[in-house]
């Protein structure tokens, strides 16, 4: 029988601008599209419920993009390193193509399996899909990694642009072995109760879905993107990064549709690509400092002086803080499985600076709830909020919830829609409801601590005690 070769399928969901699967199509063997699902091999980072959700009908989108090109999608479970070695035991397995990871767990799993594999006498070939440049390609003039984003993304703009890499369909020629494949409902992706109406109305977690949407961005809305990038009212942003995590979309196809639209040197599109080398800042930082998921990337906060509080925690991640802004992003999260930025960082500072909870508990919750949920951009939000990663907003800086809600809510569009029991108040009590008279709040149906709860905690304690915190900590480094 012929040798055939697989395509391993990752974090890299597609067919268009797939390396791997053009290595295939190049190699011209009949092919074995394989996605293995192994929530053991991520150790402590096994996908969430949502990214569960997304994963599910991600996973359905392929396996129908493949059979359009006679291709069938085997799916199998267990550690990864397991079923690769007894697939290739038992076939006639020349070659595996894969595209490569960065979270610190899934380098060593992968660096032993292509020994392993190269031992066995398998060509393994691997390739980049998911960044524009891989973390090990980019150094500042001292050959050291960046740790500010300014230099990398002027680093970054300096070098030539990578396009989307052209998949040759034509020459995929189909398997003709049987390895046998699990039914998509044997992984077990959904949910056993219902809790995904949400997702489902506000998400095409397809291949489609995700250029629908990038075409949608770039024609609509991309040239207000500076403008509305931070108004979480407004369908100002791109809404890509559920895509971009999963890879049914890779960050060149964003960067060329962008450079072809000649978007890329207005201030929507320029502003807009910077975000995207956020991302890339992110697997950078991960990628260098692969302690950072569970330790800050400044020591001098390893020990600082949280207080934990699981009742707090609780009331933070049920949207009942009693701030609306704060309230109304944790409520967009449970019920969308994502949360504009602006709001993830209005969230995430109000937990780690007003309720003193270990940022290692928020990046959890975001882990299990967003759809995006992705290890290096999680950390990175959640360590730059914190004041203890690599160019962080400094400690001090704390946001003042009442403030960002005026400031990029004004109407109170957001957290009317999130929060409805507060919809009948006048915008000036919108993001701070205990300042409104009795007269107005029975007016608008609100008894504080009925309809929605008191605060939780006043801003002024909250942020005297956050300093004092940091304080604390700064005394014990010094
Ligand atoms: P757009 O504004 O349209 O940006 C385009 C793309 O650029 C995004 O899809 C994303 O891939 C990338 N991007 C934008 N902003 C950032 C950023 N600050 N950091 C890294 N990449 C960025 N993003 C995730 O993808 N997964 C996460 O788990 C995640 N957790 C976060 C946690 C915290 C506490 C914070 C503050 C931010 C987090 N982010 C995360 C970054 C950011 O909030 C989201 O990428 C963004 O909101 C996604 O929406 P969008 O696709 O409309 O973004």
């Amino acid at each position: 029988m012929k040798d055939h070769v697989i395509v391993w399928f990752r974090q890299d969901l597609r067919v268009k601008d797939n390396p791997a699967l053009q290595a295939a199509a190049v190699a011209g063997q009949p092919v074995i599209p394989l996605y293995i699902h192994s929530p053991e091999d991520e150790a402590d980072w096994a996908p969430g419920g949502a990214s569960r959700w997304w994963l599910h009908h991600a996973l359905t989108s392929l396996t129908e993009e493949l059979s359009g090109l006679g291709l069938k999608l085997v799916l199998l479970r267990g550690g990864a390193e397991n079923v690769l070695s007894t697939i290739t035991d038992q076939f006639p397995i020349s070659t595996v193509y894969w595209n490569r990871r960065y979270e610190p767990d899934i380098i060593a799993r992968d660096t032993r399996l292509k020994k392993r594999l190269r031992e066995e006498g398998l060509t393994v070939e691997t390739f980049n899909s998911a960044l524009l440049y891989e973390p090990h390609e980019i150094s500042n003039k001292s050959g050291q990694p960046f740790r500010v984003f300014t230099p990398f993304w002027k680093h970054l703009r300096s070098l030539p642009q990578r396009g989307p890499t052209h998949v040759d369909t034509r020459t995929l020629s189909p398997a003709t072995l049987d390895l046998g494949s699990l039914d998509l409902a044997a992984l077990d992706l959904l949910p056993k109760i219902h809790w995904d109406a949400g997702l489902q109305a506000a998400w095409d977690p397809s291949i489609a879905g995700g250029i629908k949407a990038l075409e949608s961005f770039v024609n609509e809305h991309a040239e207000r993107y500076k403008a509305e990038r931070n108004l979480p009212g407004v369908n100002g942003t791109s809404r890509l990064s559920p895509y971009l995590h999963f890879g049914q979309l890779g960050p060149r196809q964003v960067w060329d549709a962008t450079v072809r639209a000649e978007l890329d040197s207005s201030p929507g599109g320029f502003t807009f690509l910077s975000e995207v080398a956020w991302r890339e800042f992110g697997y950078h930082l991960l990628y260098h400092f692969p302690h950072t998921p569970a330790d800050a990337l400044n020591s001098a906060y390893k020990n600082f002086p949280w207080v934990p509080d699981a009742q707090q925690l609780h009331a933070w991640q049920t949207g009942m803080t009693g701030y609306p802004i704060v309230d109304a992003g944790m409520r967009e999260l449970w019920q969308t499985g994502w949360m504009h930025n602006r709001v993830r960082m209005i969230t995430a500072s109000f937990l780690v600076k007003h309720l003193l909870q270990p940022w290692q508990e928020g990046a959890r919750w975001f882990w299990d709830t967003l759809v995006d949920a992705d290890l290096a951009s999680n950390t990175m939000g959640w360590q730059w909020t914190a004041g203890c990663g690599a160019d962080a907003a400094p400690y001090f800086r704390i946001f003042n919830p009442m403030l960002q809600g005026d400031k990029f809510d004004p109407e109170g569009q957001y957290v009317r829609r999130y929060i409805p029991e507060l919809s009948a108040l006048p915008n000036r009590y919108i993001h701070q409801p205990w300042e409104a008279p009795g007269s107005t709040l029975s007016k608008a149906g609100v008894t504080l601590g009925r309809e929605y709860p008191e605060r939780i905690i006043d801003h002024k304690v909250g942020r005297d005690r956050a300093l004092a915190a940091l304080q604390t900590n700064k005394s014990r480094h010094d």
